[in-house]
This record gives structure tokens, C-alpha cells and sequence, in this order.
């Protein structure tokens, strides 16, 4: 059965004064429906500008979509129109952002935010969007939902905040929710409510997620795919699983040594990834990694590796899986 979203050969830029970013140097990915999908990667790698693209959010000027295609319900987005993408973004498609205060509006009560869209894009009449708004802050677990539905933004705590996005972009039934670093503003114990909140909706709702973050330790609660990102490039995809019992690119590898262990009683020294992600307005010849990594051959440096399946769904771009793959088939 076809995915309910499937990227092909992304390729985005934007001008800097130094000349044009690269920022998305061709990425092919694809989601499930009902299927949760964590792209991770540190700032910089094009995660974010990846699913500003979905949402066809990228101001442009100064970016730039030069190539690709993304599918989304069996339509092409990148053909829509503006409008066309406006009605698809309240409705099948929702969003919550790291910063719940710059998406929402400060002068309209909560009640009124989701009331709106629901009387927009699913016609309702003003009692059955009410019922809806309130049954949904208490889906995301407000406390007083009835009375709160009347209170502005400013009134709620960041952690409520953040539910009460979560609750507007589920409103309307999406079958896709675009969550950007939706924990990243939050402190810790607050962060496991959120993520406790999406996991449980994710089971009741059957609502596809690509869930966006630095952290690859949120991904393994919530996530049944990853696709880790660096320098632009898938750099390896594969099941939570997979990818946390056998990494197959040193990056990835670095960032699972990077995660705070919780399991063991010993806290082990967390080992942190030196240097900085390449400069993508002259993007290396070889591997974008090159630079960082512990294993890197001479070829490394010349030719850069194409993405390589590695058994199972598990697919990395190293030169390393190459001369395995290599030796398999010799
Ligand atoms: Fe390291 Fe080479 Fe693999 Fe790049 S291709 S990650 S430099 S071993």
C-alpha cells in the first residue's frame, strides 16, 4: 500500500550573504499511516527545514525548494497553491513548534483558537465546536477544561501551553502532525508529560506523526522508525530498534554514546561529538562527516558514500557498510 507521505530527492537552499546553504541535499523518506517517524539531528543538519518544507512553511525568498517531490494523501504538495496549502494545514495536517507562544495567538482565548478551526474546516456550528474544544483540552489532560477554554494563552504555564497546541492541531482530525522539538522548551519532568500526552494520543488517534528533534533518546519511547540526518543528507534510517542496538554510521553511533544513560546505576562518562557540522555553502566532496569521525579512510575524504542497505529496514551512508557489503557479496 502506498505511504501517506513520501519524500523524494528534497533538495533546499537559501541564500547567505556567503553565498547559497544547501540546507537539504537530497533526502527520500516516506511515513505510514499511523506510524511515528523521528528525524534527528543536531541544528544545522536540515531537519527543521525539511518539515517547514512539508508544510511548505519556508520563507522563500531567500529559500529555495530546487528539486523533489513530496507526496502527501496521493497529492503532490509542492504544487499547491498558498491557499490550498492553508486549508491543508488546519485540517489534515497539524503542528505543534518548540515556542507554543509564538503560534499562538496571544489576544484570542484558547477556546477560540480551536473553535475556529474546527468551524472552518469541518464546518461545525459554534456548540458543536465548543464541545469539541473542550473534549479536546481534556484529551491532552487540562485540568478544568470548561473553565479554561475561556482563559487567553498568557494565563497558562508553558507545559499547559504546549497542551493546549497539541489540542488544536489534533482538532480537526489530522492524518499528519508535524511536532518540532515540541519538549525542547520545556523542563525535564514537564518534557516526559508531553511526550507521555503524544504517546497516549498516538495509541487513541490514529494520526501519523514525524516527530523533530535533537534528542535522539526522546525518539526511542515514542518512535517506531528514525531517520538521522547530518549535513543536509540522510545519513541512516532504520526501526527505533535497529538503529539503538546496531548503529551503522558513526554518527549515530555518537549520538547514542552521547545520551545520558538511565538504565545503569554507574553513570558512565557521556561522550560528546567534537567539531562542527560542515559548512554547507561548500559542501565536502567526500563524506559530510569525514571531518568528526573516529573510522574515516582516505576515500572518505575524496568520494562521498551513497546511502546502502544494511539488512532489516536499516539503510546508512558510510564508507564502512560499503566494503562490508562488498565482502557479502565476495
Ligand atoms: Fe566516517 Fe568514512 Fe563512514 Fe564518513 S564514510 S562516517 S568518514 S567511515
Amino acid at each position: 500500500h502506498q505511504p501517506m507521505l513520501e519524500v523524494k530527492d528534497l533538495r533546499v537552499s537559501f541564500d547567505v550573504r556567503e553565498g547559497e546553504v544547501q540546507a537539504v541535499r537530497g533526502v527520500d523518506f516516506h511515513v505510514n499511516s499511523g506510524e511515528v517517524l523521528g528525524i534527528v539531528g543536531e541544528s544545522g543538519c536540515g531537519k527543521t527545514v525539511t518539515a517547514q518544507t512539508l508544510m511548505r512553511l519556508i520563507p522563500s525568498p531567500p529559500s529555495r525548494i530546487k528539486s523533489g517531490s513530496i507526496r502527501f494523501l496521493g497529492e503532490e504538495i509542492l504544487h499547491k497553491s498558498e491557499k490550498e496549502m492553508q486549508q491543508l494545514r488546519g485540517s489534515k495536517m497539524g503542528m505543534i513548534f518548540q515556542d507554543p507562544m509564538t503560534s499562538l495567538n496571544p489576544t484570542l482565548t484558547v477556546g477560540r483558537q480551536i473553535t475556529e478551526n474546527l468551524m472552518k474546516h469541518l464546518k461545525m456550528n459554534t456548540a458543536q465546536a465548543k464541545t469539541r474544544a473542550i473534549e479536546m483540552l481534556k484529551l491532552v489532560g487540562i485540568p478544568g477544561a470548561e473553565t479554561r477554554i475561556n482563559q487567553y494563552p498568557h494565563e497558562f504555564s508553558g507545559g499547559m501551553r504546549q497542551r493546549v497546541m497539541i489540542a488544536i492541531a489534533l482538532a480537526c482530525n489530522p492524518a499528519l502532525l508535524i511536532a518540532d522539538e515540541p519538549t525542547t522548551a520545556l523542563d525535564v519532568t514537564i518534557q516526559a508529560q508531553i511526550l507521555e500526552v503524544l504517546k497516549e494520543l498516538r495509541g487513541r488517534l490514529n494520526t501519523s506523526i514525524i516527530l523533530i528533534t535533537h534528542n535522539l533518546g526522546i525518539v526511542a519511547g515514542l518512535c517506531d522508525r528514525v531517520v538521522v540526518m547530518y549535513g543536509g543528507q540522510i545519513v541512516e534510517t532504520g526501526t527505533v530498534r535497529e538503529i539503538f542496538s546496531h548503529p551503522k554510521h558513526p554518527y549515530t553511533e555518537g549520538l547514542l554514546k552521547s545520551l545520558p544513560r538511565l538504565d545503569t546505576s554507574k553513570s558512565e562518562p557521556l561522550i560528546p561529538i567534537h567539531g562542527t557540522p560542515p559548512d554547507l555553502v561548500h559542501p565536502p566532496a567526500g563524506c559530510a562527516f569525514a571531518p568528526r569521525c573516529g573510522y574515516a579512510m582516505r576515500i572518505c575524504q575524496r568520494l562521498d558514500p551513497a546511502l546502502i542497505d544494511c539488512g532489516g529496514t536499516q539503510a546508512a551512508r558510510c564508507w564502512l557498510n560499503h566494503s562490508k557489503a562488498q565482502e557479502a557479496k565476495a
